[in-house]
């Protein structure tokens, strides 16, 4: 066990992942971030994505 390795799951998919971008200290992983880029306003794919990066501040 490492203690200072904890399990880095990407905040969007939930898939566990190693590299990723980190925001407010949680991790969303490169393909979640490569769409959330990419997606416009009006998707409503956004409005998915935005309620999970609203657990962010549920998280602390
Ligand atoms: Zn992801």
């Amino acid at each position: 066990m490492n203690g200072k390795n904890h399990d880095t799951v990407c905040l969007v998919c939930n898939q566990r992942t190693v590299k990723g971008i980190t925001i407010f200290s949680s991790l969303i992983c490169q393909h979640c971030e490569k769409d959330i880029t990419e997606i416009n306003l009006s998707n409503q794919q956004y409005d998915d994505i935005l309620n999970q990066l609203k657990k962010i501040e549920i998280y602390k």
